[in-house]
């Protein structure tokens, strides 16, 4: 019997968070109209950008600039002039970026993951917190998980490495949300043999996990032979699923993978349901924009930049945050399972896993990846060193040679010019990020 389930709800009630009336506003909007949605994610936007406009000295600049606020009222149309946020300009603008009004709203400091250089701090409040949590909650739900189910997690970024005090507080957490915690902040083969061996004993109906450990895992499991216990759904975040991963962890592990978009610093983004026709974008707390090199949307089906607008985090709002990933926008209307939510067809990738050849074309990481389909490898990582220099970091699995490894190259130089230079290194271990994500593809070229 679930009986966490009253008890979470209990206190996320008493709590006053409104977590829970958050999360049946999400679940109605979903379940209602497309038009009443988007009309629902513009009033919010319009919001933000008049509180931005009143209390946040660099979008009062900008706004002014862009013409998107004048006399007092917002003209939405003037919105595509708003210039873009980088990362760079978070850091360079600092508390400029902050809203006078934001130790009232109960601000505290978040950074982004880190997986692409310097990590970039932001400010968030318990109104964004609750959005953020309501719309957790009921991404899993597209699984059917509950509230107070058992959840098995594959986790391990350095704010869950917690120590001292705070480490109680995530046990209780964890406890009264019913989590079982392995660490993949590293995987040795030891590791991954004692996560398996503890899932097996658990028995969990539910995993949520980073991708490219949950992939590895399932590697791992299927090349030694071992036995897995077979949950509901997987969770996957944090990193990309390509479709061979998927592919891998579905075949592994017997079910279904869901896989969610976010990162720290905007929260959880999109999440593909069961249907896998896309992932449903959080319109609620999002207007995400995906747009080619002239800053205009891209048509359904191309990739395109990622701008994300937080509509619910007024302590700092993010305008038109260039995340650092791409996407593309879903050239189907709707998704088979009912839902109103827009789709992406899929994010690519973060940027820096995003490959150029000398004659300036842009190969997505994806690619490298999808030659990986078959390999033996036990993990790999492709590192663009130049413009004519790839490097392949392997630890190799029993079969891992030239007869697998040749034509790869083989493969890369097509698409990467013949002057390419590609080599592997096989190595025993390759290194997470800081932040306990394992990247397949990195470029080191600006
Ligand atoms: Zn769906």
């Amino acid at each position: 019997m679930n009986w966490r389930k009253p008890l979470v709800c209990a206190m996320l009630h008493l709590s006053g968070s409104g977590v829970l009336t958050r999360l049946r506003r999400i679940a109605e909007l979903d379940g209602g109209g497309r038009q009443e949605l988007l009309q629902y994610q513009r009033r919010k936007l319009e919001n933000l950008l008049l509180h931005a406009f009143r209390n946040v000295p660099y979008y009062r600049r900008v706004l002014t600039e862009a013409g998107v606020v004048k006399e007092g009222k917002v003209r939405i149309e003037a919105f595509a002039d708003v210039p873009p946020l980088t990362k760079d300009v978070i850091r360079r603008e600092g508390s400029n970026l902050h809203s006078a009004d934001h130790r009232r709203r109960g601000s505290y400091e978040n950074a982004s993951g880190g997986s692409t250089g310097e990590p970039v701090r932001v400010l968030q409040d318990r109104r964004y917190w609750a959005w953020n949590i309501a719309n957790k909650i009921y991404y899993k739900t597209f699984g059917g998980q509950d509230i107070g189910e058992k959840e098995f997690r594959l986790w391990g970024s350095e704010r869950d490495l917690l120590y001292g005090r705070e480490r109680t507080l995530i046990r209780l957490r964890n406890w009264l949300y019913n989590r079982v915690e392995v660490n993949v902040f590293r995987m040795s083969e030891a590791d991954m043999r004692a996560a398996l061996e503890r899932l097996n004993k658990e028995r969990p109906p539910w995993i949520e996990a980073y991708a490219e450990s949950m992939d590895m895992l399932a590697r791992y499991a299927r090349s030694n032979h071992l036995p897995v216990h077979s949950p509901r759904g997987v969770l996957t975040s944090a990193g990309r699923l390509e479709p061979e991963m998927r592919q891998v962890i579905e075949e592994v592990f017997s079910c279904k993978v869901f896989d969610r978009y976010g990162a720290r610093e905007v929260g959880d983004i999109a999440c593909s349901c069961d249907r896998q026709e896309g992932l449903h974008v959080s319109v609620w707390n999002h207007y995400l924009e995906a747009l080619g090199e002239n800053m205009e949307p891209v048509s359904p089906g191309t990739i395109g930049t990622l701008y994300v607008t937080t509509l619910m985090n007024f302590s700092m709002p993010l305008i038109r945050y260039e995340i650092g990933d791409m996407a593309v926008p879903s050239g189907k209307d709707t998704c088979s399972c009912g839902r109103s939510t827009p789709l992406l067809a899929r994010i690519v990738g973060r940027t820096s896993g995003v490959f150029k050849t000398s004659d300036n074309k842009l190969v997505t990481g994806a690619f490298f990846t999808h030659l990986f389909r078959n390999s033996s490898a036990r993990q790999y990582q492709i590192i663009q060193k130049d413009y004519d220099r790839i490097e392949i970091l392997i630890v190799p699995g029993a079969e891992t040679g030239r007869a697998e490894l040749d034509p790869i190259a083989r493969d890369i130089k097509k698409v990467m010019g013949s002057r390419c230079e590609v080599k592997f290194c096989f190595t025993e271990e390759i290194a997470s990020t800081p932040s306990g994500k394992y990247l397949y593809t990195i470029s080191e070229l600006e």
